[in-house]
């Protein structure tokens, strides 16, 4: 059950209920709007709330404020092969969306629905459109021809374009309410709330990351960082040994993990090494000593490191990967050390 399976379900995730309801109300007064753009944290799960709100407004019978399920319309989405539905993605993930991929959805629009009713387009994210691809888009969206709709999805909401913005009505996603979600990582992963808590912390509250974590054995990765770097405060292992046991791992994950245990670190020794301000219950032993421990100032460099760390393996092609872990480690290894 990997995120991008989610994310090919249609499904309204507990804590967007409150979403769903009011476009519900809207298309039940004749207010619904041709194009949505669909605003919220990444991980929430809003593709899963677009397919479930395009196979709504396609079902013929829709019933209990869901779509049927059985009628010719849900057959036909439940195999994913609606005429009607239109989704434009990247090509691949991370690249943009291309102006020859919106002009062939000119098409799209513009003819008639095949099933009789609406024509739905989701695309997603729509922030990676450059700029060619909105300008085309803009069109439709000024004129979208009758019973269609569109649904723009972002993260990314200061990347898209104010004139495509102003063109849709703008459904902001909230946050997933933690209680509502630990409840649904529990019940999806079959573990107990406490770990399943645990895991949404790590996954910066993101329920569909969350899941992802467990099933990639991302906390057997983290265990293995969190023991590395507690050896290393204790000389129970050198910084070399401990780059040398990480290096071949995503490092791009672990400097994330590392940044949010400094930014723990830091949240905790301004306030007098105050326990309940560490948000990282796995890792709280080691961080408390270290709040209690650290100058500030050494952490503020540290953290620069780190972030340097990231960019470098980000922008630049070959970063050597073993040399730039001995020297965070070997930093590391200095943060509660006197010069
Ligand atoms: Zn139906």
């Amino acid at each position: 059950m990997s995120d991008s399976l989610w994310q090919d379900r249609a499904v309204v995730l507990p804590w967007l209920k409150g979403r769903w309801e009011y476009l519900l109300e809207l298309k039940a007064q004749n207010r619904f709007p041709h194009a949505l753009l669909i605003n919220g944290p990444e991980g929430i799960g809003k593709a899963c709330f677009a397919l479930a709100l395009a196979n709504y407004v396609l079902c013929r019978e829709p019933k209990g404020g869901a779509a049927c399920g059985h009628c010719r319309s849900c057959e036909l989405t439940n195999s994913g092969n609606h005429p009607d539905l239109y989704l434009l993605k990247p090509e691949e993930p991370g690249k943009p969306i291309k102006i020859d991929q919106v002009r062939e959805l000119t098409s799209f629009i513009y003819s008639t629905a095949q099933q009789g009713g609406y024509r739905v387009v989701i695309l997603d994210p729509a922030d990676s459109m450059n700029v060619n691809a909105a300008n085309a888009l803009l069109k439709m969206l000024e004129e979208p021809g009758t019973n269609t709709l569109l649904m723009l999805l972002t993260h990314r909401l200061g990347q898209m374009l104010p004139t495509i913005k102003s063109r849709c009505q703008r459904v902001d996603m909230p946050p997933a309410d933690i209680s509502l979600a630990t409840q649904w990582v529990a019940t999806q992963l079959e573990v107990d709330a406490a770990e399943a808590a645990q895991l949404l912390v790590i996954a910066h509250n993101s329920p569909l990351q969350a899941l992802s974590y467990k099933q990639d054995d991302l906390l057997g990765l983290r265990a293995k960082v969190l023991k590395g770097l507690a050896d290393i405060l204790k000389n129970r292992s050198s910084a070399v040994e401990v780059a040398q046991s990480l290096y071949k791992e995503d490092l791009e994950l672990v400097l994330g993990w590392i940044y949010s245990w400094i930014v723990d670190i830091a949240r905790s020794s301004e306030n007098q090494a105050d326990p309940e301000l560490l948000r990282h219950a796995d890792a709280k032993n080691m961080l408390l000593a270290l709040a209690r421990k650290v100058s500030s100032q050494k952490l503020y460099h540290f953290a620069d490191q780190v972030q340097v760390a990231r960019k470098d393996l980000m922008f630049r092609r070959n970063p050597n990967k073993q040399l730039l872990m001995e020297t965070l480690l070997t930093a590391w290894y200095s943060l509660p050390r006197p010069n």
